[in-house]
Order: structure tokens, then sequence, then C-alpha cells
């Protein structure tokens, strides 16, 4: 492991930030698409009936009316209400939700539209505020669909206006209101329709970027973490401990006698171990602790926040997993693991503490192989780990 050395100022701040990200344990915590939809589609409407109760206020509009839209938002809640807690949220398409929610309160805003005209000056800039909405998720070929099917009720209710009421001012009114409406929605479905395959793209863009960068990270080979990223994470938690003063371990793990495993199995049998091997020693450590590929058939642990007796036991755990492992029958009882462990004593450099833990998985070997050695450092004549281990130390 001498090429090592070269490694350890490797710490480039594009290898660190990884490693930050998953210490931290800080991951992507999208939010439910639904809740954030319920939330954006009540604010829409909770506007609209500011605006309608500013014309109640001005005296333009009866309370009959208002209650009339209160009524509708309280079934068109409880009908959602019913969507979100039946588990049918789950089922539908995220599109055919919002197409819903557009839908419904555009519906709302015809029957308004009917029952008080005077309302209709809120149509138009209420209707493009719906459709945007939905624009991000629903097809532009549906939206335009909708924007016709507006254009025909807005087109029924001042037939029906003209109807019950005769009166040609409103009718001339409504029909240019109507022009303008069924012109500038379609325009507008369509400009933002271009945002829309941006917005598509972008997102397409930022998925491919995230794979890019979780394979940048693993080991092709086993799946686990990969050398660089294992060491940037080494160097990212010594530096960490530096600050905080918390304690860090590091662990080396090398498969023993692998080279004959490859002579008797072939590259692929010794593979197929290598990939048994990692995951075996994945299962046997915590959330936070990091366990990579450093090359050929050696690993690295490394526990951050974890003094020396919980990381020996952790390493002590694995040693016996693997040997006690289910093997295929040539290999039973023959796949084991030599470890070397040792805590960070702070301000000593990557290199220190890592040649320390090698050091450590080499005289597991000269000791015999399949256990696990403590390098105990000694700090100011003191002992960091108590005697009572039992285990052989350097
Ligand atoms: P020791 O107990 O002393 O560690 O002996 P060993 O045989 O495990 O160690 P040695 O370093 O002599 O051999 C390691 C072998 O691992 C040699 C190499 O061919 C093999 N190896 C390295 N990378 C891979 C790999 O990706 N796949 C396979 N199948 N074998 C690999
Ligand atoms: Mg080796
Ligand atoms: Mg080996």
């Amino acid at each position: 492991m001498s090429d090592a050395v070269m490694e350890f100022d490797d710490s480039s701040s594009a290898a660190v930030r990884p490693a930050r990200r998953a210490l931290d344990g800080v991951g992507e915590r999208p939010l439910a698409g639904a809740g954030r939809d319920w939330r954006a589609a009540s604010v829409l409407i909770g506007l609209y009936a500011v605006a309608l109760a500013g014309f109640w206020v001005l005296g333009m509009v009866e309370a009959e009316v208002l209650g009339a839209l209160l009524g509708m938002i309280a079934v068109g809640a409880a009908g959602f209400w019913w969507v979100a807690h039946s588990g049918l949220v789950r089922k539908m398409r995220h599109r055919h939700l919002k197409l819903a929610i557009v839908a419904t309160a555009l519906a709302g805003m015809m029957v308004l539209c009917y029952l008080a005209p005077v309302t209709q000056i809120l149509l138009t800039p209420f209707t493009f505020v719906a459709v945007a909405y939905g624009i991000f998720v629903v097809p532009r070929r549906t939206l335009l669909a909708l924007a016709g099917a507006v254009a025909a009720a807005y087109a029924l209710v001042v037939g029906l206006h003209h109807v019950q009421q005769q009166n040609s001012a409103l009718l001339r009114l409504e029909v240019l209101h109507l022009m303008a409406l069924v012109v500038s929605l379609p325009a507008f479905i369509v400009l933002l329709g271009k945002v829309q395959s941006l917005y598509r793209s972008l997102h397409q863009a930022s998925r491919k970027i995230k794979n890019i960068q979780e394979d940048a990270q693993r080991d092709p080979l086993v799946g686990c973490f990969n050398r660089r990223y294992v060491l940037a994470a080494l160097e990212e938690q010594k530096q960490l401990a530096d600050e905080s003063g918390i304690p860090l371990c590091l662990a080396v793990l090398d498969i023993d006698h692998f080279k004959r495993i490859n002579d008797e199995l072939g590259h692929l049998g010794g593979d197929e171990v290598l990939r048994n091997f990692a995951r075996i020693a994945q299962q046997g450590v915590r959330g936070g602790d990091v366990f990579g590929r450093y090359g050929g058939e050696e690993f690295l642990l490394i526990f951050p926040g974890t003094s020396l007796l919980p990381a020996l036991n952790t390493c002590e755990r694995i040693r016996a997993q693997v040997e006690s492992y289910a093997w295929n029958g040539l290999l039973r009882g023959r796949v084991t693991v030599s470890i070397g462990v040792t805590q960070y004593v702070l301000g000593e450099s990557v290199l220190e503490f890592f040649s320390r833990a090698d050091t450590a998985m080499y005289m597991a070997k000269e000791g015999g192989r399949n256990q696990v050695v403590v390098e105990e450092p000694v700090v100011r004549g003191d002992s960091l780990m108590a005697e009572a281990s039992g285990y052989p130390t350097l």
C-alpha cells in the first residue's frame, strides 16, 4: 500500500464534497409532490377568495355568491381530501392529479361567473394563473383541450346570461371578453410550453448528473464506495476530528490468501467472493461508517465519532461473519479476513494514521491471518483502550 502516500494529498474539494454529504447523513429529501400541490392550490384558491371578498366589501356581489364560493371550496377540498386519504393519490399519475385540480378550479370560476357576471373580470387573470399552475406537469395538448373547454363553457355562460337578462351591453362585453380569452389563452399555453420543455430538459440533465456523481463514488465491481471516495472521506473525517476533537478510527481489511482463491475458482469466482465479502462487511457497519474498496482485495472502513473499543468490536464481528458465511462448498471455512484497526491521534497526518492501521493489518497476517489486530496509539503515555479487550496490540 505504499502508493497510499500519493493518494492522501488528493483531498481536492470535488472529491471531499460528496464525502461530507454522505458523512453528514444529509441526503436529498424531496417534498412529497402531492403535499406541494395541495399547498400551492390552496394558496391560489385563497387569493381568488380574497379577490371575491373585495367585490363583496365594495357591495358588488351578494353574500350568497361569496357563500357559493366557500361552499365550492369546501366540496372541492373534501373531494381532494378523500383522494389523498383513500390512497387513490398514490395510484394517480401526478399529471392527472394536477389536471383535476386545474379543471376543478376553472369549473368553479365558471359557476361564479354565471352567478355574478360582474366577477368575470377575475376570470381571465385567474384562468391564466390556474393554467400556469399545471403547465410543468400537464401536457401542452391537454391544456389546449382544456382551454377549448373553458371557451365553450364561457360561451354557454354568455348565452345563458343573454337568454335570462336580454342585456345587450352585457352581451357585447361578454362576447369581447370571450374573444380575448379564446385568442390569448392558447398563445399563453404554447409560449409557456417552451418553458415546460426547458424545465423537462433541466430535470433530465440534473438526474443524469446525479447518476454520474453516484457512479463516480462507487466501485464498479463490488458496488461499495471506491478508493477515491473513501480516501477523500478519510481526509474529511480527519479534519472534522481535528476541529471537534471527536474520536475517529480506521480499519484496513485484507482478504486472506485471495490469490489461492483466484487460482482455484478463476477470476470470475474471485470477483464473486469480493462482492459477497463487501456485502457482508457493509451489513455489519453502522449508517455513518464509510466502507470502501481500496484496491484488489483490500478495503478500508472509517468509523467517524467512534472510539477504539466499539470499532474493534465491529471489526471482530465482520471477521467472524466472513468466516462463518455459507460460502459455496469449495470455499467453506477458507475465506477469511485479516483486519488492522487504530484510532486517530489529534494532529497527526492522514498518512501516519493510515500507516498504523496498515501495519496492524500486516501484523494480523503475520500472526496467522483471520484475526483483528489493534494498533493502540499511545498519547502522553496513556493507553486509549483498556487492556481488558484481550486483543493483540502492537
Ligand atoms: P494475503 O493473505 O497475504 O493477503 O495473500 P493474498 O493472496 O490475498 O494477497 P496477494 O496480494 O498475494 O494477492 C492478491 C490477489 O488479488 C492477486 C490479484 O490477482 C487478486 N486481485 C486483485 N484485484 C482483483 C479483482 O478485482 N478480482 C479478482 N478476482 N482478483 C483480484
Ligand atoms: Mg492484499
Ligand atoms: Mg490478501
